[in-house]
C-alpha cells in the first residue's frame, strides 16, 4: 500500500505515527487474515493485529507496543515480540531491518513497493518506480535467472531547505 504521503485509507495511523480520529471499528484486515490462517485469535492478539493494521508508518516492536497498551494496558512486550513473530512466520507480516538494528513491520502488502527511509526522521516513504523494477528483472536476465522478488530501500537526507512535511 502507498501510504508514504499522508494517510491511504483504512489506516488509522498517519505516517507521522497520530492516531486517527475516524478510525475503523470493524475487523482490521490483519485481523482477517489471522483468521483466514486460522490462527486462534485472543483478545491481545486481536489489539496487536488491529495496531499493526492501523499503522502507515512501519512500526518497531516499541511502538507497536506502545499503541497496544494503550488500548489494553495488560498486554505485555513479550506477548508483542511473540505475537509479532507468529504474524510473521504465517507470512502475513512483512518485517523490514532499515539499518539500524531494529525490526520494523507492516501488513504484508498486497502490491509490491519499494522504501526510502528519511536517515534524520526515521520516516519511511513507500515507492514504487516502473523503470527500477524493469531494470532489475534486466539485469537478473542478463545473469542467466528470472527474478523473483527484490528489497531495496534508499537512504536519504532531506535536501537541504526543504521542509519536513511532517
Ligand atoms: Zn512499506
Amino acid at each position: 500500500m502507498l501510504a508514504g504521503i499522508g494517510w491511504s485509507g483504512g489506516f488509522g495511523y498517519t505516517a507521522a505515527g497520530m492516531l486517527r480520529p475516524d478510525r475503523d471499528p470493524m475487523t482490521s484486515r490483519l485481523e482477517q487474515l489471522c483468521l483466514d490462517k486460522g490462527l486462534k485469535m485472543t483478545e491481545q492478539r486481536r489489539v496487536i493485529a488491529r495496531v499493526l493494521s492501523d499503522s502507515a508508518d512501519h512500526p518497531d516492536v516499541e511502538k507497536v507496543y506502545r499503541r497496544a497498551t494503550a488500548i489494553d494496558p495488560r498486554i505485555s512486550i513479550a506477548t508483542v515480540y511473540r505475537t509479532v513473530r507468529l504474524f510473521e512466520e504465517a507470512n502475513i507480516l512483512a518485517r523490514h531491518d532499515f539499518g539500524d538494528g531494529r525490526s520494523r513491520y507492516e501488513e504484508m502488502p498486497s502490491d509490491h513497493h519499494d522504501h526510502l527511509i528519511d536517515l534524520q526522521s526515521g520516516r519511511v516513504v513507500e515507492f514504487r518506480n516502473e523503470e527500477i523494477e524493469k531494470l532489475q528483472r534486466f539485469i537478473a536476465d542478463q545473469l542467466g535467472y528470472d527474478l523473483v522478488g527484490h528489497r531495496l530501500e534508499l537512504y536519504a537526507v532531506p535536501r537541504q531547505g526543504k521542509r519536513n512535511t511532517e
